[in-house]
């Protein structure tokens, strides 16, 4: 019979540090806390496999649960010396969510529960102070009234209706502030509150402690499917099916008193990396208020100031616990009367600075070895480090300044609301997105931002924590601003300056600064710890890392991020330059090959002086050069003016443009004339090409440049299409080079991206020096999804889990792996040592980069930047293989 409930306490654990599957990373922490000594609250972990029976039995639960909760309380209770739902002396519990990776606020959370009008009065007895635990108790019944039974604002501006009767009692009162609210007050917000539950809801609020306690279990167990959890599954590739685990853990008191408090640390800073203790702290709080960022918290040093020797045991708690887990520790704690005790510790979020700068220094630390700090690197977050920071030459006008709680900037217009942030992506507008504070509903709006921006909240409020985990640009707690929602603006300086929606804004996370306008970015500066990893990286990969770039520019960007040459140069990108586009044209609509021939003598020097470009730019490196591509009516014009022009050059009426426009639609355009067939039909397209790559290649070299054409064939289908296709090319390039007088060693090869290809590689290898695996079209072949038109369905097919994975931004390793292995195997056995790369847009991504590597290939090519995600990703690869 399986187990459901595992108990920890006084040292005591069932579960292990290991078993986050089980016990989600919050269950599995506070076991192996136990394990190490470390003061937890006793309590017991309900399993993920609880929440995945519920979803798969109808919301129903296992059989043997009761009972193994009863004997777990059982367990608490006997440590604790309180008795769950005693009327004398009651045991409280909190009941909190905990999913195998921490999604912070993503779900629910219930704490003082076990409180009714009877023990209430228990708790005020034991505490010595009725305020207090009216306080407790008022805050129950809200976050129940809220996270069980559903009472919560309706619509977008209706205030909390708990706060508002809040506020209405302080008003009656007098008074400003919570704390001036006596216990006779909280008792009959209470009342207040129960009795709007009931009006609203049409529930009674249950006052039986075990009803309390399944009804929270239950919407913890059902916070997993919220919107928000879901998009944040979506947005982190979290599987649907791991489900969440639900800790339920004796209360400890932050809030008692003067002599209680209650905080969130990092064992370093998650924003930098640097080995620091770093954290917030609430005196005479509950832990909820750090998070929420209701009220702003004060910095942990000074904690040794107010309670040092619980500060003490904090220090050798939080070193004992990295030193442990041998990562940078997330830890919650409370200090009750004094007495520390620890609330949760998992690996802690942090950002793409902070993950390489701990990553090295651990090693230097010798905590972990450079393996360890290869394999701990996130590829995908390596992409925050490689874009623009604001110019520091850069004039700017800093209209307020909030804490810098995730570093980077940002620039976008002003938004007030999760929703508009969203609606503005969409637009393909960028969006800052301010609020009081963030909360979870915000999740969509914060990923579809450039950049947040808080009046509250501060450094671990729920604003910072979740813009570190996804590398936005977050100012937090800037309380001088003052935002107004109904108005949708924010005003700074006593009003003098408003900022409205749709304004310009810029965030400067690493400084905490908001900048009126927009301000100019540089190239970002990558610091001696990169270096330093990246080295590892290169020693630990077999796998070569080119890029496609179509540019000097790109070229460059590539080669400073450490591409290894250039795998695809998609020469149409530069037929579509402004100053060719008109010869271009002329090349296509014209009607006999002597009128094609004279265009196509226009556009040869200019393709030539792209080459000089991109060859010296990659001096001493590949370079493969696709040739013409895509079906030649991407080119034509559509509008009036373009048509005339062309119409002029070839001495033609607009009609006669327009009729061969007509001429040269396709119905299915990605699988007609286009590629190979292009030059089967037109040689001289392909011709001219070839003659300005080897023209170019004569000149550079003359100029001392190291230079290596590749030449690629594209949309290869048949070995035949090869074989004529080599032919042209080497008779034009004999050509060029007898005229030229030079010897220029460059190789002939092809792409694979048609199923037929990978099914024929053996035949088609014979005449090619090298393979490309084009996987964008592969993709569309082989799944028989236009890759232009795939956007419409493919998300819900993700959403669905049809495919786990996009297969266009992922390689499809079950269906389309197996083409590719044909291809590889085929080629190289009618080749032994044939040279293979990819240059999809799967070259980039680290499952694929992976793929690739396991397969045996040579090199993966991807855009610039993501150059060094594929460098970590093969390191990555080989290291796991080893
Ligand atoms: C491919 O098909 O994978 C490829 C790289 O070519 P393109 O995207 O230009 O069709
Ligand atoms: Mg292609």
């Amino acid at each position: 019979m399986s187990k459901y409930v595992y108990t920890f306490g006084n040292g005591q654990a069932e579960g292990t540090g290991q078993m986050k599957e089980l016990l989600g990373g919050k269950g599995a922490g506070l076991a192996e806390m136990n394990r190490l000594g470390i003061p937890v609250p006793p309590g017991f972990t309900i399993t993920t496999e609880v929440c995945t029976h519920h979803y798969q039995h109808d919301r129903g639960f296992p059989d043997s649960l009761d009972s193994e909760i009863r004997a777990a309380m059982a367990n608490v209770e006997a440590l604790v010396g309180a008795k769950f739902g005693d009327a004398a002396n009651p045991l409280l519990v909190s009941v909190r969510s905990g999913a195998r990776v921490s999604m912070p606020g993503m779900m629910d959370t219930v704490l003082n529960l076990g409180l009714n009008d009877v023990t209430v009065e228990a708790l005020a007895r034991k505490s010595g102070s009725p305020r207090f635990a009216y306080d407790s108790y008022r805050r129950f019944v809200q976050m129940y009234g809220d996270v069980v039974l559903g009472l919560k604002p309706e619509s977008k501006t209706e205030i909390d209706p708990f706060e508002v009767l809040l506020e209405k009692k302080k008003e009656t009162r007098g008074v400003h502030l919570d704390t001036e609210l006596s216990a006779d007050d909280l008792k009959e917000l209470v009342g207040e509150y129960k009795a709007e539950i009931k009006k609203r809801k049409g529930v009674a609020f249950p006052e039986d402690p075990w009803q309390q306690l399944w009804g929270a279990a239950r919407a913890v167990f059902g916070s997993w499917e919220t919107h928000r959890a879901i998009t944040y599954r979506q947005m982190y590739n979290i599987p649907s099916t791991w489900g969440t685990a639900v800790t339920v853990q004796a209360m400890v008191f932050g809030n008692l008193g003067d002599d209680c408090a209650t905080g969130v640390a990092f064992t370093r800073d998650p924003s930098t990396g640097e080995r620091r203790f770093y954290g917030e702290f609430l005196i005479n709080a509950q832990g909820e208020d750090v998070v929420a960022g209701i009220r702003t918290p004060i910095e942990i040093a000074k904690l040794e100031e107010v309670m040092p020797a619980a500060y003490g045991d904090l220090v050798a708690v939080y070193q004992k616990l990295e030193k442990h887990f041998r990562d940078m520790q997330d830890i919650e704690f409370t200090i009750q009367r004094g007495k520390l005790w620890m609330l949760q510790t998992r690996t802690g979020k942090r950002t793409a600075k902070a993950m390489v700068r701990c990553g090295v220094e651990m090693v230097s630390e010798g905590l972990i070895t450079v393996k360890d700090a290869v394999l701990r690197m996130d590829p995908h977050k390596l992409d925050e480090l490689l874009h623009p920071t604001l110019d520091p030459k850069a004039p700017k006008k800093v209209i307020a300044k909030g804490l810098p709680a995730s570093p980077g900037a940002a620039v976008g217009k002003v938004v007030f609301h999760a929703d508009d942030a969203v609606a503005m992506a969409q637009k393909g507008e960028k969006a800052i997105l301010v609020r009081v504070e963030t909360s979870p509903e915000d999740i969509h709006g914060m990923n579809a931002a450039q950049g947040i921006l808080t009046a509250r909240g501060g450094m671990t409020s729920h604003a910072a924590v979740v813009a570190r985990g996804m590398g936005k640009c977050c100012v937090a707690g800037t309380s001088s601003i003052s935002v107004d929602y109904d108005k949708a603006q924010f005003t700074v300086a006593n009003g003098t300056i408003v900022v409205k929606k749709g304004d310009i804004l810029t965030l400067d996370g690493s400084r905490g600064e908001v900048i009126l306008g927009a301000v100019a970015m540089t190239a970002p500066a990558l610091d001696a710890d990169y270096h330093t990893l990246m080295g590892w990286v290169d020693q630990a990969r077999r796998l070569k890392v080119r890029t496609n770039a179509d540019t000097p520019v790109d070229a460059q960007t590539a080669r400073n991020f450490g591409a290894e040459g250039i795998g695809l140069c998609r020469t149409e990108h530069m037929f579509f330059a402004e100053d060719k586009i008109l010869a271009v044209r002329e090349m296509i609509l014209s009607d006999n090959a002597e009128q094609r021939r004279r265009a196509l003598a226009k556009i040869l020097p200019m393709q030539r002086h792209d080459f000089v470009g991109i060859f010296t730019a990659m001096n001493g490196l590949p370079v493969t050069i696709r040739l013409l591509d895509p079906p030649l009516h991407e080119f034509l014009p559509t509008e009036d003016v373009q048509i005339a022009q062309v119409a002029r050059e070839l001495g033609v009426t607009p009609e006669v443009v327009r009729a061969r426009n007509q001429a040269l639609h396709e119905a299915n355009p990605m699988l007609g004339h286009r590629g190979c067939r292009l030059a089967i039909t037109h040689p001289e397209i392909y011709e001219t090409q070839v003659r300005a790559v080897l023209e170019a290649a004569c000149e550079v070299k003359r100029a001392g440049v190291d230079v290596q054409p590749e030449i690629m064939i594209p949309i290869v289908g048949h070995w035949r299409e090869l074989e004529r296709m080599r032919a042209l090319v080497l008779k034009t390039a004999a050509e060029v080079l007898a005229r030229e007088k030079l010897d220029v060693a460059y190789t002939i090869g092809t792409m694979i991206e048609l199923p037929r290809a990978c099914v024929t590689a053996d035949q088609i290898a014979a005449h090619a020096d090298f393979f490309s695996f084009g996987t964008n079209d592969l993709t569309q072949t082989t799944l028989g999804v236009s890759r232009d038109d795939a956007a419409s369905f493919l998300g819900e097919y993700v959403r669905l889990g049809i495919y786990t994975t996009d297969p266009f931004v992922a390689i499809d390793q079950e269906g389309l792996g197996q083409l590719i292995r044909i291809g590889v195997e085929k080629g190289r056995k009618a080749k032994p040592g044939l040279k293979i790369g990819i240059c999809g847009e799967h070259g980039g991504e680290p499952s694929s980069v992976e793929f690739c590597h396991v397969e045996g290939f040579d090199y993966v090519s991807c855009s610039p930047f993501r150059v060094p995600i594929a460098r970590l990703s093969a390191a990555q690869a080989a290291l796991r293989q080893k």
